[in-house]
C-alpha cells in the first residue's frame, strides 16, 4: 500500500504534543502514514467525516475511539 493521501493535512503529524516525541511519531508514521493507511483511526474519521471530526490527540492506533465516532456520527439510514 502506498503513502496516505492525508499527510500534507493530518492534523496528527502537525500536532505539537507529538512532533515533540520524534521516536514515537516515527513509528506511526512507518507503521501507517507510508503503509497500513486505510487502518489509521484519524484517516477513517476524516475519510468518512471530515478532518474536524478527529480529535486533536487521536493516535492512529486508536481504532475502537475511531469507530465510536463513526458510529455517533453517521445517521441512522431511514426508509422512505
Ligand atoms: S495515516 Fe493517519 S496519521 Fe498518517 S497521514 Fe494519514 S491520517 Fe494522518
Amino acid at each position: 500500500m502506498g503513502h496516505c493521501p492525508r499527510i500534507a493535512d493530518c492534523a496528527f503529524l502537525k500536532e505539537e504534543i507529538y512532533r515533540n516525541m520524534p521516536r514515537l511519531l516515527q513509528r506511526f508514521q512507518n507503521t501507517y502514514c507510508q503503509n497500513r493507511f486505510t487502518d489509521c483511526a484519524c484517516y477513517k474519521i476524516a475519510s468518512v467525516l471530515g478532518d474536524q471530526f478527529v480529535p486533536s490527540l487521536m493516535l492512529p492506533s486508536q481504532i475502537e475511539w475511531a469507530q465510536q465516532i463513526l458510529k455517533d456520527n453517521t445517521p441512522a439510514l431511514t426508509t422512505p
